[in-house]
């Protein structure tokens, strides 16, 4: 491993995008929550960034990427267009704030399946825990349990319209290092492959 140096190694993640339609959708519904009690102290996602994460890979060395990428490619030409849509809110305990993801979740749950194996099959570090469709809209700051009720209760009543599902996007994520926020993408589209067509 002496070889692989920092700029040898990212942190690569198999996730969906929606739509720019949808993803204006869910900022106007998020806009009101965020004035809502104790919302300014929770760190917000900035819609840019807004994904389904399939398979989250951790920290793949250079040597790695291709082999991986070539089994994302082959994972997703195996299942056709599907359709989802957002709906709904949800907590992961008092730390996660997200939005539900709704429509074809069976196709959806085999696909992130198909991801996270093409990710062991690197002997990449995948969690066991079991697969939740969501898209995360804010997240606990440090220790700091929060009362997210209020804020999935606000949610219950958005659904954005349905969008078709068409390709497979690999995103790297690039953790603050300068420290000056808006500096670079968080997150950028490394490649993307499509579903199979019809
Ligand atoms: P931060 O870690 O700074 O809060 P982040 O979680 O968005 O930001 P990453 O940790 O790089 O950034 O994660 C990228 C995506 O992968 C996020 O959607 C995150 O929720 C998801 N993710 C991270 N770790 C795991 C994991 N162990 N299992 C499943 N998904 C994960
Ligand atoms: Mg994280």
């Amino acid at each position: 491993m002496a070889s692989v140096g920092q700029t040898g190694v990212v942190r690569l993640f198999a996730a969906l995008q929606p739509p720019d339609a949808v993803l204006t959708q869910l900022r106007s519904a998020v806009r009101p929550l965020r004035t809502l009690p104790g919302a300014d102290r929770l760190r917000w996602t900035p819609p840019p960034g807004w994904h389904i994460t399939l398979a989250f890979f951790g920290e793949v060395p250079e040597e790695k990427r291709s082999a991986l990428e070539g089994r994302l490619f082959r994972a997703a030409r195996r299942y056709p267009a599907f359709p989802l849509h957002l709906a709904g809110g949800g907590r992961f305990g008092d730390r996660v704030l997200w939005v539900g993801v709704q429509g074809a979740r069976r196709t959806l749950v085999r696909l992130a399946g198909s991801a996270a194996a093409a990710g062991r099959r690197e002997h990449l570090g995948l969690e066991e825990r079991a697969y939740h469709p969501h898209l995360t809209l804010a997240r606990a700051r440090g220790r700091t349990p929060a009362d997210l009720r209020p804020l999935v209760t606000a949610l219950d009543d958005f659904t954005g319209d349905p969008w078709q599902v068409t390709e497979l996007v690999l995103l790297r994520s690039r953790l603050p290092a300068s420290g000056v926020p808006g500096e670079q993408p968080r997150y950028e589209r490394v490649a993307a492959w499509p579903l199979a067509a019809g």
